[in-house]
């Protein structure tokens, strides 16, 4: 049974023309791209051309690009790299909401004595530019915030923050995995030192990404080997991969404005359909700047996970946000940080779409919801005076 895909910020399907464009490289171009014979040497060519053509996507020069294996390599190595090239600082900024390639990042260079600043948000997920500001100090070796949150949605207004760091003197890291493909990014006009993405959020596979590191910017490799990557990044190119990735950030640029139109309409029409049909449900996070493609729904007095279940039997795939302990009672980091009550939060459903979404997907959501929202209430162990409980913490 094909599945009512709709968590594309978990994972992306391969778009069919991005497997096209990967697997002769996959199968009759195996060649080593370093390698000094022609067999090899045409896959490095295929390679430079795939690098010109993201950094086209992206607005930077094509060896300002390193590639990586995945979105927390490339977020773990901008950190680490700033760390290592400013020894003397010790400090860095974040916030509470940013994926866990940041965070559990974050907490273990706190075990090794650094010291981290977790700016809050407010209870529509949005950051205070003042308390940024107030936050950079002159030890700070690096701010790192994400373009867009991958729980709610919310965007960041990254030009802003950008400018504020230019202006502070600090090096500025942007987790921007769920900002590619869907926010159109000129990286000659938006002065971050670093930015990661990642494949597979954008219809690439899995174990492709990039960090893209400003020239200029203080650079430490953390994979240490071979010459590949100008030296920042040992390990041989993993070609097919990045022969995708560049097919897939062409066709996201060429289509973005056209599929961010579709996709925001069925969204708006999977959330304005749910709201009306479903009492003591609300939206996270701010609506105005947000992705067109998620939703984070709050539903009053039921569990994410029993919502998640019961979809799964109808084949559709939403995702409850990333618990912090598994197995345990508490909400996400994010809804947390936002102060969503604790009988919403627990309740909180993100649905995220794509360009592969019918209208046929969303219909089945809004036949099927209503009532599994209805049977948990009926069976719901949380009760009205839960409801005056604050948001819960771990
Ligand atoms: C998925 C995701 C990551 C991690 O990317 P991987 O390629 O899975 O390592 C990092 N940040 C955000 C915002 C993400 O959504």
């Amino acid at each position: 049974m094909k599945p009512v895909y709709l968590d594309n910020n978990a994972t992306t399907m391969v778009a069919p023309e991005v497997v096209a464009e990967m697997l002769p490289f996959l199968s009759e171009y195996y060649g080593n791209p370093s390698s000094m014979h022609t067999f090899g040497g045409h896959v490095g060519t295929k390679l430079k051309e795939a690098r010109s053509a993201i950094a086209g996507v992206l607005g930077c020069q094509p060896d300002e690009l390193i590639f990586t294996s995945c979105g927390s390599e490339g977020d773990n190595t901008a950190v680490l790299s700033a760390l290592a090239a400013q020894p003397d600082k010790r400090h860095i900024v974040t916030t509470r909401v940013e994926h866990p390639a940041i965070l559990s990042l974050a907490k273990h260079l706190e075990e090794k004595d650094y010291e981290v600043t977790y700016l809050g948000v407010d209870e529509k997920g949005r950051l205070s530019l003042d308390e940024l500001g107030q936050a950079i100090r002159k030890d700070t070796a690096i701010v790192s915030i994400m373009y867009a949150n991958n729980e709610t949605g919310v965007i960041f207004p990254l030009p802003e923050i950008a400018a504020l760091c230019k202006a502070r003197g600090v090096l500025l890291h942007t987790d921007a995995v769920q900002a590619v493909g869907k926010i159109a990014i000129d990286l000659s006009k938006l002065p971050v030192d670093m930015l990661v993405l990642s494949g597979h959020k954008l219809h690439a596979p899995k174990g492709v990404g990039v960090l893209y590191v400003r020239k200029g910017t203080p650079f430490r490799p953390f994979l240490i080997g071979g010459h590949q990557e100008r030296g920042r990044r040992a390990g041989t190119e993993n070609t097919a991969g990045i022969i995708a990735l560049a097919k897939a950030m062409t066709m996201a640029k060429e289509h973005m404005a056209e599929e961010n139109t579709r996709v925001r309409a069925l969204r708006d029409r999977l959330e304005a359909g749910i709201l009306a049909a479903v009492p003591h449900a609300q939206i996270n996070g701010d609506t105005e700047h947000r992705l067109p493609n998620t939703t984070s729904i709050a539903f009053k007095f039921v569990e994410g996970e029993a919502i998640l279940l019961m979809l799964d039997q109808y084949g559709i795939c939403a995702s409850s946000g990333s618990a912090c302990t598994s197995g345990s009672l508490e909400p996400s980091h994010v809804l947390r940080a936002m102060g969503v009550p604790f009988t919403y939060a627990h309740g909180s459903i993100r649905f995220s779409l794509s360009r592969y979404t019918t209208e046929a997907d969303v219909d089945l959501v809004l036949e099927k919801l209503p009532g599994i929202i209805e049977t948990l209430r009926r069976m719901s162990p949380f009760r009205e005076e839960d409801a005056a409980k604050p948001a819960c913490t771990c």
